[in-house]
C-alpha cells in the first residue's frame, strides 16, 4: 500500500497496543515482564497474525551480554480493556533460532490434554510499606477469624476490595475464566479462581491474571505479595495457596472406587516430585496447621482440607466420578508445571 494515498483498505486500518508478557529466568520464581509494540490490524488481531518478537534477555537473567537477544513466540491472545486497542499477548521464550524453546520456557515441554480440565485457586496478599494492607505499624492487627469472606471496614478495608473487583472486571473483559473471588482467612489476603480446559490454556490465564493484578495495582501504590507464607511459619496468620483442582474425561465419567485408589496410590509414591514444582518454600506452609497437611506426608480425605487432596463430597456421591483438589500447590508455583505434574502422575495409572 503506498503512503499518503488513503483507500477504503486504509481507513479502516486501526492501530494496535500489543502488550507482549513472558516469564524472565529468575529462580526459583520467574518474573513476568513485557514491553508493548504498535502494530495495524484491520480489527483485533489473531494469534495467527501476531509475529514473533524479540527482546534483551541478558537483561532477564535469559542471555549472556554477547549474544543477547532472545525470541517472544506468541502463544495466547487476550483484549485489554485498559488502553484503547489494547492487547495482551502471552508468549513462550525461545533461543535466538525461534524454534528451540529456551531452558527457562516451563511451558513448551509440558504435558497437556483438551480433556483435562483445571481450576486454580490463586491466593495472594496485597502489601503495603512491607506490611500486608489492614496491618498497622509495628504489631498485628485482630486474630485471624472475621476475615474470611468477611465484610465491613473494620475487615477488609477501604480499598482492597475496590482493587479486587476491579481486577475482576480486567479478568473478564480479557475473557479469563474467573470463577470467583473472596477474602481469605488472613488480613490483606484474597483469592480468585479461574478455570480452564487444557493445562496450557489454563494456566496461560492463570499468568495474564497475575500479570492484570500486578499491573492494576501499581495505580494504588500496592504490592501483591505471592509468598507462601510471607508472615513466617510461627505466627498464627494463613499462608497462600494455590488449591489445584482436576478431573479428566476418565475421572468425570468413568471413575470409580478401585480406579481412584489406584490414582492415590500413585500420587502417593510421587509424593517429592509433586512437592518439587508446587511452589518454592512449601515447607513453610505445609506444616500439618492452617488448613494443610505437612509437606512429607501424603493423605486424601472426604472434605478434609487437612489432607493432601480434598475429595469432594460429590465426588464419592456420583460413585467416585468427578474432580479432586490438591491442597498442597502453592501462590508462587507456575501452573504449567503443576498442571503438567498432575498428567504425569494420572498418566502412569492404567484406565482400562
Ligand atoms: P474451595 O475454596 O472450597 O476449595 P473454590 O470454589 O475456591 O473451592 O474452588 C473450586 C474450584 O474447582 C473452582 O476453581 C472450579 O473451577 C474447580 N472445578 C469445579 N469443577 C471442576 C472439574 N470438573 N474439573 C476441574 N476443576 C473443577
Ligand atoms: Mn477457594
Ligand atoms: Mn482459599
Ligand atoms: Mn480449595
Amino acid at each position: 500500500m503506498s503512503r499518503g494515498q488513503p483507500n477504503l483498505e486504509h481507513t479502516t486500518m486501526a492501530k494496535y497496543k500489543l502488550e507482549y508478557i513472558w516469564l524472565d529466568g529468575y529462580t526459583p520464581v520467574p518474573n513476568l515482564r513485557s514491553k508493548t509494540q504498535i502494530k495495524e490490524y484491520a480489527s483485533f488481531p489473531t494469534l495467527e497474525q501476531l509475529p514473533n518478537w524479540g527482546f534483551d534477555g541478558s537483561s532477564t537473567l535469559q542471555a549472556e551480554g554477547r549474544s543477547s537477544d532472545c525470541v517472544l513466540k506468541p502463544v495466547a491472545v487476550y483484549p485489554d480493556t485498559t488502553r484503547k486497542n489494547g492487547v495482551l499477548v502471552m508468549c513462550e521464550v525461545m533461543m535466538p533460532d525461534g524454534v528451540t524453546p529456551h531452558p527457562s520456557n516451563s511451558r513448551a515441554t509440558i504435558l497437556d490434554d483438551p480433556d483435562a480440565w483445571f481450576g486454580f485457586e490463586q491466593e495472594y496478599f496485597l502489601y503495603q510499606d512491607g506490611r500486608p494492607l489492614g496491618f498497622p505499624e509495628g504489631g498485628y492487627p485482630a486474630p485471624q477469624g472475621p476475615y474470611y469472606t468477611g465484610v465491613g471496614y473494620k475487615n477488609v478495608g477501604d480499598v482492597a476490595r475496590q482493587i479486587v473487583e476491579e481486577h475482576l472486571d480486567l479478568c473478564l473483559d480479557a475473557g479469563i475464566n474467573h470463577e470467583g473471588i473472596n477474602a481469605e482467612v488472613a488480613k490483606g489476603q484474597w483469592e480468585f479462581q479461574i478455570f480452564g480446559k487444557g493445562s496450557k490454556n489454563c494456566a496461560d490465564q492463570v499468568w495474564v491474571a497475575r500479570y492484570l493484578l500486578l499491573r492494576l495495582c501499581e495505580k494504588y501504590a500496592v504490592d501483591v505479595e505471592f509468598h507462601c507464607k510471607p508472615l513466617g511459619k510461627d505466627l498464627d496468620w494463613n499462608g497462600s495457596g494455590m488449591h489445584a483442582n482436576f478431573s479428566t474425561k476418565h475421572l468425570r465419567e468413568v471413575g470409580g472406587k478401585e480406579y481412584f485408589e489406584k490414582l492415590m496410590a500413585a500420587f502417593a509414591k510421587n509424593l517429592n516430585e509433586h512437592i518439587a514444582v508446587y511452589g518454592p518454600d512449601n515447607h513453610m506452609r505445609l506444616t500439618g496447621l492452617h488448613e494443610t497437611q505437612s509437606i512429607d506426608k501424603f493423605t486424601y480425605g472426604i472434605a478434609d482440607r487437612g489432607s493432601s487432596v480434598r475429595v469432594p463430597h460429590s465426588f464419592v456421591n456420583n460413585g467416585y466420578k468427578g474432580y479432586l483438589e490438591d491442597r498442597r500447590p502453592n501462590s508462587q508455583g507456575d501452573p504449567y508445571a503443576i498442571a503438567s505434574r498432575i498428567l504425569r502422575t494420572i498418566a502412569e495409572v492404567p484406565t482400562a
